[in-house]
C-alpha cells in the first residue's frame, strides 16, 4: 500500500505557485511557515505540521478570492520598515515613499509635523525614526490610530497621536504638515479593481471630484502652519494642477510638484512665507 505523502515546505510552495504568481506563493508561505525564502528552498524537503498546511490553505484561498496579501500577511514594508496593516489602514504604496523623501531635507529633531490621515502610520513614524522630528499622527478612524499605535510600539518610535477629523481637533501650529488623504473621484472604476475594494473606502474616496478631502488639508494648512512652514501633499496623477490652483489660492510659494517612480505627478508641496 502506498504511504501518504507527507508535504513538505517545498511541495507546499509548489501547490501554492500552482494557483498564485511566484511573489504571492513566496509571501505566503513565508508567512504561514514562518521561514524566509532561502530558508523554503534549502530545507524543501522539511516536513510541515497539519496546522501550517491548513494555514497555507486559507492564506491561498483568500488570495486566490482577491484579498490583498499585505492583509493576509498582516504587514507591509515601507520606506525602512515594516508596518502592521489591517483592512483599516490603507496599504502602504511605494509612490508614497516619494512623499518621506522630499520632506526629509527640511526636517530636523526639533521639527513639529503633523500627518494628516496617517492609516498605518507609515509617513508620520518613517519621517519620525529619520529625523526625530516631533510628529502627530492624526487620523478619523480610531482603528487605524490603534494600527498607527501597534506600529510605534513595535518600532520603538515616539510620536503623538490624536483622533482628529482633517483639523477638527488640532490647535497648534507646525513646522511641516504632510498628508495622503483619499482622492480617488468616487466613481472612479479603480475603486473596483485590484486591492482597492478591500481597502477602507473613507483612506481612498476623496468625493466627487476626488478633491475633497485634499480641499481641506490645502485651504486650511494656513492656520496650522508656522511661517516658514511647509505643506506636502499626495495626490492623483491627474490632480497636479488641480492641487497647484488650491496651493497658490492658499497663499504657498515655491510650489514644486514631483514624480513618482512611474514618473506620474504625486506629490506638491509648498512655503508659507
Ligand atoms: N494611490 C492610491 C491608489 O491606489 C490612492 C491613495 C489615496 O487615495 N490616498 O489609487
Amino acid at each position: 500500500m502506498l504511504e501518504p505523502t507527507t508535504p513538505t515546505l517545498g511541495s507546499c510552495f509548489a501547490f501554492a505557485r500552482n494557483k498564485l504568481d511566484e511573489a504571492d506563493a513566496r509571501a505566503l508561505c513565508e508567512e504561514a511557515f514562518s521561514v524566509d525564502f532561502s530558508g523554503l528552498i534549502a530545507d524543501a524537503d522539511a516536513p510541515v505540521t497539519n496546522v501550517q498546511l491548513k494555514r497555507l490553505r486559507d492564506f491561498v484561498r483568500r488570495r486566490s478570492d482577491g484579498e490583498p496579501v499585505a492583509y493576509i500577511v498582516r504587514s507591509k514594508g515601507f520606506w525602512r520598515h515594516e508596518f502592521a496593516v489591517t483592512s483599516d489602514t490603507l496599504i502602504p504604496r511605494p509612490e508614497t515613499e516619494a512623499l518621506v523623501e522630499t520632506v526629509l531635507p527640511f526636517l530636523s529633531s526639533v521639527s513639529r509635523v503633523l500627518d494628516l490621515g496617517t492609516g498605518s502610520g507609515a509617513i508620520g513614524l518613517s519621517i519620525a525614526a529619520e529625523t526625530g522630528a516631533h510628529v502627530l499622527l492624526t487620523d478619523l478612524s480610531c482603528t487605524a490610530l490603534q494600527v498607527a499605535a501597534e506600529n510605534a510600539a513595535t518600532l520603538a518610535i515616539n510620536v503623538q497621536f490624536r483622533q482628529s477629523n482633517w483639523y477638527d481637533a488640532i490647535d497648534e501650529s507646525f513646522d511641516c504638515i504632510v498628508s495622503n488623504p483619499p482622492y480617488v473621484a468616487s466613481h472612479d472604476k479603480h475603486l473596483q479593481i485590484g486591492d482597492l475594494p478591500y481597502e477602507p473606502h473613507l483612506a481612498l474616496d476623496g468625493g466627487l471630484d476626488g478633491l475633497e478631502a485634499l480641499r481641506i488639508v490645502v485651504g486650511e494648512a494656513p492656520d496650522h502652519l508656522r511661517p516658514g512652514g511647509r505643506l506636502m501633499v499626495e495626490h492623483g496623477f491627474d490632480q497636479a494642477d488641480a492641487v497647484g490652483t488650491l496651493f497658490c489660492a492658499a497663499g504657498f510659494q515655491r510650489i514644486e510638484l514631483l514624480r513618482d517612480l512611474s514618473n506620474h505627478p504625486r506629490v506638491t508641496h509648498g512655503l508659507l512665507t
